[in-house]
């Protein structure tokens, strides 16, 4: 069966377009008592960035933190405080940071109008009413998050994202300016995940001829920016993390992700890094990409951490283990239907003994 996806409807892209935001919430807000939302990440509290948040009548800004990888709870609280503050739902949710922030806008504007806890939709295609309009606008690039459908939480009992349609941002507003601050390591990291998504999904067994283009464009454009640096490398990279979300859109990732969800599911290594320690050890499994991925650290100074698993109890293996080995579809990917041959419990363990 082939799958049948919905994909962003609107997409700016370009240098400066942050300022043309208020234009394009205006066609969104209904009457007087309208308001939207921007939930931004609270890095840019105080920053040159938070006053040109086009607010407008009783707009507000909701500064969140990121400290820690998007939680269900954390959302629940936020769509608990929206609510709390006017009883007429916002017009429009704004988020504008890295991928967990646009993760939480995702989230928020799907639980406005869904009952319940977000806990209740960590799955697939769980949400049955359509979420209140939102708008992503990343500050980072890498993750894919602004084109996927999709947004990863932690939840009670499992780290698994909200899977829908309706997960989709209505609005993707792509300015190239806004990423140019981050801290290298962090622009490293993410940079990173949509390389390792970009290999991932070229070296796997659901590979077609969809993913290839935007995966090819994809990995092409991460070469330029991060073996040669070129002056417009962050309209380059924006547009590699897009293309790198639109190719595991239609295939899927591989070993690298399956291991780094054992890892933060344990440590709570976040994502971007996590996937950077990990890909590190799989130079059997794409040894082209891991030599290539070497070099861009070596060009960029990049030190990994090290020994993050020395201190683990067994039960912690075990727990890393059984998450990596949980992710079916990933191991299919990268292997094929008897990936279980080849990745065994003992051949991942052996690998988490070794970070
Ligand atoms: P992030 O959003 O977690 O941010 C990392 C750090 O960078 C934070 O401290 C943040 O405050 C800071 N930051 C963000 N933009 C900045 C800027 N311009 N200048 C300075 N600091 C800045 O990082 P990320 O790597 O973009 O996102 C990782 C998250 O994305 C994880 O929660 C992961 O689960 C999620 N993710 C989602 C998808 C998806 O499809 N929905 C895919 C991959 C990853
Ligand atoms: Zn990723």
């Amino acid at each position: 069966m082939y799958r049948n996806f919905s994909v962003v409807p609107k997409v700016m892209f370009g240098r400066g377009c942050f300022d043309q935001l208020d234009g394009i919430l205006e066609e969104r807000r209904s009457d007087e008592t309208s308001h939207m939302v921007f939930i931004l990440d609270d890095v840019f509290q105080g920053k040159p960035l938070e006053g040109r948040v086009p607010l407008r009548q009783q707009d507000y800004i909701l500064h969140i933190n990121v400290d820690d990888e998007p939680k269900t709870r954390y959302i629940d609280e936020l769509v608990d405080r929206i609510k709390e503050r006017t009883p007429v739902l916002p017009d429009g949710i704004v988020g504008i940071g890295g991928g967990s922030t646009l993760d939480i806008a995702k989230a928020v504007s799907l639980m406005l109008t869904n009952p319940g806890s977000a806990a209740d939709y960590q799955g697939w295609d769980l949400i049955n009413n359509p979420a209140v309009y939102h708008v992503g606008i990343p500050t980072l690039s890498g993750t894919g998050a602004e084109v996927s459908r999709t947004t990863v939480l932690t939840g009670p009992e499992k780290k698994l994202g909200i899977n829908s349609d309706y997960t989709l941002f209505d609005q993707m507003v792509l300015d190239p300016e806004l990423i140019a601050g981050a801290p290298k390591e962090q622009w490293f990291y993410t940079g990173m995940d949509c390389y390792i998504h970009d290999v991932e999904s070229l070296h796997g067994t659901f590979l077609n001829e969809f993913s290839r283009a935007y995966g090819e464009k994809s990995i092409e454009l991460c070469r330029t920016v991060f073996l040669e640096e070129p002056e417009d490398k962050d309209d380059k990279l924006m547009m590699a993390s897009l293309f790198g979300g639109m190719s595991i859109a239609y295939s899927q990732v591989g070993a690298c992700h399956a291991l780094s969800y054992g890892l933060s599911f344990v440590l709570g290594t976040h994502h971007g890094i996590g996937c950077c320690i990990t890909f590190d050890y799989l130079e059997d499994i794409y040894p082209q990409g891991v030599e290539e991925y070497r070099r861009m650290m070596e060009k960029h100074g990049i030190v990994l951490p090290r020994n993050l698993t020395g201190a683990l109890s067994d039960s912690q293996f075990d727990t890393m283990v059984k998450v990596a080995l949980g992710l079916v579809p990933l191991w299919e990917n990268c292997f094929g239907p008897d990936w279980r041959k080849i990745m065994t419990y003992d051949r991942v363990m052996e690998l988490y003994k070794r970070m």
